[in-house]
């Protein structure tokens, strides 16, 4: 593994944004395994979207979120089982029920304990903040769709099938039109494939384009990624474009004489030409990886 040179991810709720009315996201601040966080309030009731990697970030995000409700009653919800997103379930125990889909529920009781030693061995950094993680399982599990009334105020919570994960679930908040992909989209970033065969393949390129063209359809006001600016409907466009070019760019070249490895070497040269200025160009190898392993030609498929 080479040495983890970033910042600490460290969450910090001192910078939260006002995103809409009662509706506040603690941004990522361009720090890796650094989630935007969302804290979504109704009349009664007050959201948590994501608790930040690790016990200790997920308290401090607890504190915060418990100052801003007020005496509001708490929820906490994630978008997929990732550790920066997930790992600090255990510190809103008592604070606040944690509800999410059901495939989110099972990737991470099946995939919790892997991804908890794989994230530890990234560096010291990340090791210290997964310091002390118990994995917690959800307090209500719900199949596909799931409406939240804060009061005043309802966030629709929707699974949307295998796509960067098993478990993907978005958030919206439709009276202020704002939406929480999770990683289904990223600002400023090449799109995160999770792609590590043979130990986790459940990323699904085609799938994950079908969803972001549902997205995209929906045009939200305000989109909040997993990682990097909060932004507009233009970055569900622009996470869909680029999928839909890795998909044709891969296809295209899946029938040459070249081997993967090259393959790889010459989409990866394309797309940051295309995108010069995103970070994240490790994931393009991978995205390649899981795209060429979902040709049509291969009727692997699911
Ligand atoms: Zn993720």
């Amino acid at each position: 593994m080479p040495e983890y040179t970033a910042p600490d991810p460290i969450v910090d709720v001192t910078g939260a944004q006002d995103v809409a009315e009662d509706l506040v996201v603690i941004p990522d601040r361009g720090v890796q395994l650094v989630p935007n966080i969302g804290v979504i309030g109704g009349s009664h009731s007050v959201l948590v979207v994501e608790t930040g990697l690790g016990p200790r970030n997920a308290e401090s995000v607890v504190k915060f979120a418990s100052e801003y409700a007020g005496g509001r009653r708490l929820y906490l919800t994630t978008t997929h089982f990732h550790p920066e997103h997930a790992f600090g379930a255990q510190a809103f125990a008592g604070e606040a029920t944690y509800l999410v889909n059901r495939a989110q529920a099972e990737d991470l009781a099946a995939k919790g304990d892997g991804y908890l030693h794989m994230f530890r061995g990234l560096g010291a950094p990340v090791a210290r903040q997964l310091e002390g993680v118990a994995l917690r399982a959800p307090d209500v599990v719900y199949d596909a769709a799931h409406d939240l009334d804060l009061g005043g105020r309802v966030v629709r919570l929707r699974a949307t099938g295998r796509a960067h994960s098993r478990g993907d679930q978005v958030v919206t908040v439709p009276d202020a039109g704002v939406m929480f992909t999770g990683d289904l989209a990223e600002a400023g970033q090449f799109a995160i494939f999770p792609w590590f065969p043979p130990h986790d393949t459940d990323v699904s390129g085609t799938r994950w384009i079908a969803v972001m063209r549902r997205l995209a359809e929906q045009a939200p006001r305000v989109v909040v990624p997993g990682h990097g600016d909060v932004g507009g409907p233009g970055l569900l466009a622009d996470v869909r474009d680029y999928l839909e070019l890795l998909r044709d760019e891969t296809w295209a070249r899946r029938d040459s004489a070249a081997g993967e490895e090259a393959i790889a070497a010459e989409i990866r040269a394309l797309m940051i030409g295309r995108h010069p200025e995103w970070a994240g160009r490790e994931w393009i190898e991978r995205g390649v990886g899981c795209l060429c392993a979902e040709h049509p030609d291969d009727s692997a498929g699911e």
